[in-house]
Order: C-alpha cells, then sequence, then structure tokens
C-alpha cells in the first residue's frame, strides 16, 4: 500500500488532473488516455480490486458507481454514451492493483473485448 500510486493520487503526493472529489472517492484524468475521455474513478481506500472487497464493504461499490455517474454528468457523456472498464488481476489486464473504473468516451469505441 506504502508504494500504491493511487494511494499517492489519493493523498496528492503525486499530481493528477482532478474531475471530481468526494468524501469516499476521486476520479482523475488517466495519464496515458485511449480515448478524448478517459477518467478513472478510485475509491480512497485502498482496495485491491473488486474480490477484495467484502460484502460489509459493498457501500464501496455503491459509492463509486455514484461518482461514476458524476463524472459521466460532468464530462457531458450520457448522450453519445461511454464505456465502463474494471480490469482485475494479470488476466484481466491490471496494471495498478487499487480498484479503479475506467470511464471512456467521446470517440466510437470499437466493440472488441480484448
Ligand atoms: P489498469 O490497467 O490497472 O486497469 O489501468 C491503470 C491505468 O492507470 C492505466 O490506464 C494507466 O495509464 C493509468 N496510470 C498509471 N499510472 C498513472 C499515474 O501516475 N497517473 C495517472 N493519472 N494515471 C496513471
Ligand atoms: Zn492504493
Amino acid at each position: 500500500m506504502g508504494d500504491c500510486i493511487f494511494c499517492k493520487i489519493v493523498k496528492k503526493e503525486i499530481p493528477s488532473t482532478m474531475v471530481y472529489e468526494d468524501e469516499n472517492v476521486i476520479a482523475f484524468r488517466d495519464i496515458a488516455p485511449q480515448a478524448p475521455c478517459h477518467v478513472l474513478v478510485v475509491p480512497r481506500q485502498h482496495v485491491c480490486d473488486v474480490h477484495e472487497i467484502a460484502t460489509e464493504d459493498s457501500d464501496i461499490m455503491a459509492d463509486l458507481f455514484g461518482a461514476v455517474k458524476a463524472v459521466v454528468a460532468k464530462e457531458c457523456l450520457a448522450e453519445r454514451g461511454y464505456r465502463l472498464v474494471i480490469n482485475s488481476g494479470d488476466d484481466g489486464g491490471q496494471a495498478v492493483p487499487h480498484l479503479h473504473v475506467h470511464v471512456i468516451g467521446k470517440r466510437k469505441l470499437s466493440g472488441t473485448m480484448g
């Protein structure tokens, strides 16, 4: 956890372009955007991935998706559509082991699932 990049962004120890913040969640622009809009929505609490979320922590997913909706509204993505991605583990292509939702939009995305 000590060297987790996203924990450092949460603590503002490394800079990011913030899009949205609330008590439990932050959202910032991806450093290597795959589309004109590419935002990462991240719980402030360090959770590696969806499997680490205990049933009693289910508020995390509700908080995360509440923030996703706020980002979609702020970035005006609803009308044209957008894609949400959660990579999990090695096969899922997760590079940063701190749970996050990619919000990707403002271009026509291909239908590929990888
Ligand atoms: P993953 O592959 O884990 O689902 O996605 C990690 C994402 O984090 C990648 O899209 C990558 O570009 C982004 N990323 C990695 N390091 C940083 C960083 O230091 N700042 C920001 N803003 N994004 C990062
Ligand atoms: Zn972390």
